[in-house]
């Protein structure tokens, strides 16, 4: 193992001088994820195949959910998810631009337009208010982001799409193991997507997968990520007979490998354990933070419970220094954070689309700073990044003000 990995287990190196860089994220991996990845080579089947397939029954039993469809992105399963909705050349597609970018590229993989829709400023997320400001004669469908692991308030965006015979996609890529109403968050969607990248919560180093309560679009989704295959190749190299399979529609090579699932079902095994965590962290910020001035922190909305896949902090007017300058400082007291959600509106493949109203995303966007929080962080950890933002708060050894700007 290299002595930079980032697999937590390896033994720590000599204690330096000064404190480590402390990261915003690094995935909770170890010895039991590196020995199912080593079986499943050994097995001599490392593409599509048992372990995928184990991996979606487990993930739809986590989830309470119909049918999963594991693919080998986020990204991959929103596409999916669109060409499931029927949008294409000539629809609308209503998402938020407060959102990482793949959000509204998907809408463009099928030929439509993403109409950017404002979110709520406290929770980031759409609302069927924002959403309903941006349905246009066009619109066919909707994305609606759990942006960071906060729960979205489905329901309502849910009645307004039956209401317009839309189609509605969650794109939940962050929010594996958040709560809406009691209920893990999309697993009773028509179709919602989510994301095993590290900088998630549960990592198989790429991947995605789609759940969906249709099962004929499951098994279509099945078929759109292999090439469009009527029979997998994993069923044909174990069937005893010769299967010649056919070509419906065009399809994708979307799949995850059995080396990423096995990975991915350790992860599962330790995803209520990691969720915990996060809450726990969570919980030491939010009452570290409470009393210090000019600072707005995220928290669970009255609906569900966050996984706090993204632990942020929003400054208000008064706050001493930029969303940079914070930044800057953090980066001096060897933290390393992240601005908040980027917005796709203000970027180059976006912008020509034209003027968009987006008040409360563009005040998010500039505004929010994404704070260190993995397994495991320590309470030292914890307190020493609350100290850092306290002397920024009050304005020790902060940046000069350069004003609110892009990065
Ligand atoms: C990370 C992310 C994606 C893309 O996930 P990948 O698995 O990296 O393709 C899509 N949507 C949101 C909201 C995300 O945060």
């Amino acid at each position: 193992m290299s002595p930079d990995s980032a697999i937590p287990t390896a033994a720590a190196p000599a204690r330096p001088a000064a404190p480590a860089m402390l990261p915003v994220m690094r995935p909770w991996l170890g010895e039991e994820e590196a020995e199912a990845a080593a079986a499943a080579v050994r097995s001599g089947w490392v593409a599509q195949g048992p372990r995928v397939a184990e991996f979606e029954r487990a993930l739809a039993a986590r989830l309470g959910a119909d049918e999963a469809v594991v693919v080998s992105s986020c990204t991959t399963a929103l596409h999916l998810a669109m060409v499931l909705t029927g949008a294409g050349p000539g629809d609308d597609v209503v998402v938020p631009s407060l959102s990482f970018i793949a959000t509204a590229n998907v809408v463009r993989y099928v030929g439509a337009r993403p109409v950017f829709a404002d979110v709520d400023p406290i929770t980031q997320n759409v609302t069927a208010a924002t959403v309903e400001a941006a349905l246009t004669p066009a619109t066919r469908a909707v994305i609606a982001v759990d942006q960071g692991g906060m729960p979205l308030d489905v329901e309502p965006i849910r009645a307004l799409c039956l209401r317009r015979g839309l189609e509605l996609v969650q794109d939940s890529a962050c929010a594996i193991g958040s709560t809406y109403l009691g209920r893990p968050v999309g697993g009773d969607a028509t179709l919602a997507a989510y994301s095993f990248h590290p900088r998630k919560l549960l990592t198989t180093g790429e991947g995605g997968a789609l759940v969906t309560d249709r099962p004929e679009w499951a098994a279509r989704a099945r078929r759109l990520r292999e090439h469009g295959m009527t029979v997998s190749a994993a069923d044909r190299h174990s069937s005893s007979r010769i299967v010649i399979e056919d070509y419906a529609e065009t399809g994708y090579n979307y799949r995850m490998t059995d080396v990423q699932a096995a990975i991915g079902l350790v992860q599962m095994r330790r995803l209520d354990e990691l969720i915990a965590r996060r809450r726990e962290l969570a919980a030491d910020y939010q009452q570290a933070l409470a009393d210090v001035p000019g600072l707005r922190v995220c928290a669970d909305p009255a609906y569900g419970t966050a996984n706090y896949q993204s632990f942020w902090v929003e400054l208000a007017d008064g706050f001493p220094c930029t969303r940079n300058g914070l930044l800057e400082h953090l980066l001096r007291d060897g933290i390393s954070a992240r601005r908040g959600i980027m917005a796709a509106h203000r970027e180059p493949a976006y912008a020509q689309q034209g003027e968009v109203d987006l008040p409360v995303t563009e005040r998010l966007t500039d505004r929010t700073v994404i704070l260190p929080l993995f397994h495991e962080m320590t309470q030292d950890d914890v307190a020493r990044v609350v100290a850092s933002l306290r002397a920024a708060a009050h304005g020790s050894a902060a940046s000069p003000s350069n004003g609110q700007g892009d990065d």
